[in-house]
């Protein structure tokens, strides 16, 4: 069964979309943990980086240049941003439709919570 995400990118379900092309969908995260943001997806199905293959360098290459993009376009560019990409049950995945988080607006405190 498709993702939530695979049915914004075919406009199936309403979302936020800042950008979109032929190989990239981006829009609002609905619960947004910043100022901005956005989630970069890819329009091919590929449920996490697990299922990644060569194939698929060139699109992953294209949501790096989208989210410099979309940093530029919010301007969180000067100031600094995060990407996350979020892998399995650890990782606390929630959509099994791979996608880049962009986030910016604040700052953002550490990667990870300290454990000492
Ligand atoms: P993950 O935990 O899988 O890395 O992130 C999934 C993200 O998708 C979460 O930040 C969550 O708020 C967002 N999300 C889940 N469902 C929807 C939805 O229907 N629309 C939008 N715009 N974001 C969603």
């Amino acid at each position: 069964m498709s993702s939530i995400f695979a049915r914004i990118i075919a406009g199936e379900a309403p979302a936020d979309i800042v950008y979109q092309d032929d190989r990239v969908t981006a829009f609002r995260d609905i619960n947004p943990q910043a100022p901005v943001h956005i989630l970069i997806v890819p329009n091919k199905e590929i449920p996490s980086v697990n299922e990644v293959t060569e194939a698929d360098e060139a699109v992953l290459g294209h949501m790096l240049v989208v989210a410099k993009q979309l940093a530029q376009q919010e301007d969180i560019h000067k100031n600094g941003y995060r990407l996350i990409v979020n892998c399995g049950d650890h990782a606390g995945q929630e959509v099994y439709h791979l996608h880049i988080h962009l986030l910016g607006g604040r700052a953002l405190g550490p990667m990870l919570q300290r454990r000492d």
